[in-house]
């Protein structure tokens, strides 16, 4: 493994708060957020009371009931565009934040920012092509199916992708006709904030359609979550809170859209291109030090290929650079936080107790390190049927490896587990890419490669992943209601 902290140039913290960013209901005690790489101080963001949420609430009501946005697809496009363009305008910037408060790789950060301008772009285009349906259903009785915006979403979003998860839920919310009210994860406030304050400087964006609130998840989410003035909960984060969300929310029937974790299987036959398959592995578990919900974090090997594979994989992990994601040679970078890296860290340890660790399972210690929140890339196999390593999401750096000896065993050691969010299939046999994509539970199965999402296509969870869709046509039609309005000409009545 390679160290990788060059000197990096100075930062002065940002703050936000609801005098300097009027969107933002949020003026108690600031929370702080710390660079993952060094410790250092990135951003103090004011945070919320439970009657600023209130307020949050009430205002993006009367915006929503009041103002012409509901209907105006054509303005919405118009502000959707234009939020579009600032953020590229200032993606350098937005990506330098998100390195320093999340940790991710300056590249990968570059990455996020510019999905998320393509998606506010998708969206926009979207909310001038809302369509319902019409039937003439009898001589002189006509119905027609609008679909219309729920009312006020509250978009309540993770750490992880903190500015592509976000924008996910609330480019297609807003494009769909919706006021929405944002609570970021406490660990990555200021880039949500930042990216939602190229949005509210529109003059044509209604006072209200966008607002913000900052606090933890057991108070701030908690109001959002059981406010009567909420009509729908676009929540991503972990399977349980979800679950929780949803019981919560369910006192006052909210609509709900769950994305949530994952313990994705990546398959490799043997009858794959295996260069390119191994790339595709290390990606899917390595990317973002692992800290994704579609982390291909169980490889799954056919028994023929499996020693050489495992080893070639395991030589790239031990040889990763790791380290500072603002050094552009860095290839992994830190955990968001302590916390995590502590929880990250015990599954690392039973990797050792259980399995044959092959690359990583040490600490990183020296250098840079010791300021930040490292945990080497590691790879195990070996682990007995039952370990939590196979089992649980880890959000991290750590890959459990799996054989299989036919399709069948495959397909079961896949769908093993109580998530279903994706999958990976390495194979160059078209009718068994149709066989097993079939029969794997999961919203999205990569075929021949791992980790790439469109605007345009939805992605959602299967069993304990999640409930109902986001991205592309579904996820934007999950901020819909449909009402029929039926016209009757000579009603007839018994
Ligand atoms: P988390 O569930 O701890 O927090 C997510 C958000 O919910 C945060 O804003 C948090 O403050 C808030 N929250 C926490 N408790 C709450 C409560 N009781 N009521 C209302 N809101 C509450 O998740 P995290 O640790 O921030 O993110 C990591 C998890 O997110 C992983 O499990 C990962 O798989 C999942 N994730 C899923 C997807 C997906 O698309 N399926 C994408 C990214 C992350």
């Amino acid at each position: 493994m390679t160290a990788t902290f060059a000197p990096r140039g100075s930062w002065t913290p940002v703050d936000f708060d609801s005098t300097l960013q009027p969107f933002l209901s949020a003026s108690a005690d600031a929370l702080a957020s710390y660079d993952p790489a060094t410790g250092g101080l990135v951003a103090r963001v004011a945070t919320s009371t439970l009657g600023q949420v209130d307020e949050a609430v009430e205002s993006a009501e009367r915006a929503f009931r009041k103002s012409s946005w509901r209907n105006d697809g054509a303005l919405r496009a118009r502000v959707l565009f234009r939020w579009a363009e600032r953020m590229r305008q200032q993606s350098e910037a937005l990506a330098e934040l998100l390195t320093r408060e999340q940790g991710k790789t300056i590249g990968q950060a570059r990455g996020e920012v510019l999905s998320s301008i393509s998606m506010i772009e998708y969206n926009a285009g979207q909310a001038r092509a809302i369509y319902g349906r019409s039937a003439a259903l009898k001589e002189g009785v006509h119905g027609v199916v609008l679909r219309e915006p729920v009312g006020i979403v509250a978009a309540i979003t993770p750490w992880n992708y903190p500015l592509n998860l976000t924008i996910r839920a609330v480019a297609p919310a807003l494009a769909a006709g919706n006021a929405v009210v944002v609570k970021p994860a406490s660990l990555t406030p200021a880039i949500v904030i930042a990216a939602l304050a190229l949005l509210a400087q529109d003059d044509d964006l209604p006072d209200g359609i966008v607002r913000a609130v900052v606090g933890s998840g057991a108070t701030v989410g908690d109001r959002l979550v059981t406010h009567d003035g909420v009509n729908m909960i676009a929540f991503t984060g972990d399977s349980a809170t979800g679950i929780d969300v949803m019981k919560r929310g369910a006192d006052s029937l909210k609509k709900v859209s769950l994305e949530l974790g994952g313990k994705s299987p990546n398959i490799v036959f043997a009858d794959a291109n295996l260069d390119k398959a191994l790339i595709g592995a290390e990606n899917a578990i390595f990317s973002s030090a692992g800290q994704i919900c579609t982390a291909g974090s169980r490889l799954l090997l056919a028994d023929s290929i499996h020693d050489e594979f495992v080893e070639r994989l395991a030589a790239r992990a031990r040889e990763m650079r790791v380290g500072d994601g603002l050094d552009p040679a860095t290839e992994m970078g830190p955990l968001v936080s302590a916390g995590h890296q502590a929880t990250v860290w015990d599954y690392v340890e039973i990797a050792n107790a259980e399995g044959t660790v092959v690359a990583g399972g040490q600490a990183l210690e020296g250098g840079g390190y010791d300021q930040g929140h490292f945990v080497a890339p590691t790879i195990v196999t070996d682990l007995p049927a039952g370990s939590r390593l196979l089992n649980e999401e880890v959000f991290g750096p750590v890959l459990a490896v799996q054989k299989f000896s036919t399709e069948e065993e495959a397909i079961q050691i896949a769908n093993s587990t109580e998530f279903g969010l994706a999958c990976g299939l390495w194979t160059t046999d078209l009718d068994r890419a149709w066989r097993v994509g079939r029969a794997v539970e999961a919203g999205t199965i990569w075929i021949n490669t791992y980790h790439h999402f469109y605007g345009e296509m939805e992605v959602g969870g299967f069993k304990k992943s999640g409930i109902g869709r986001q991205q592309g046509v579904e996820g934007l039609l999950e901020f819909t209601e449909t009402k029929h309005l039926n016209f009757d000409s000579n009603p007839t009545f018994w």
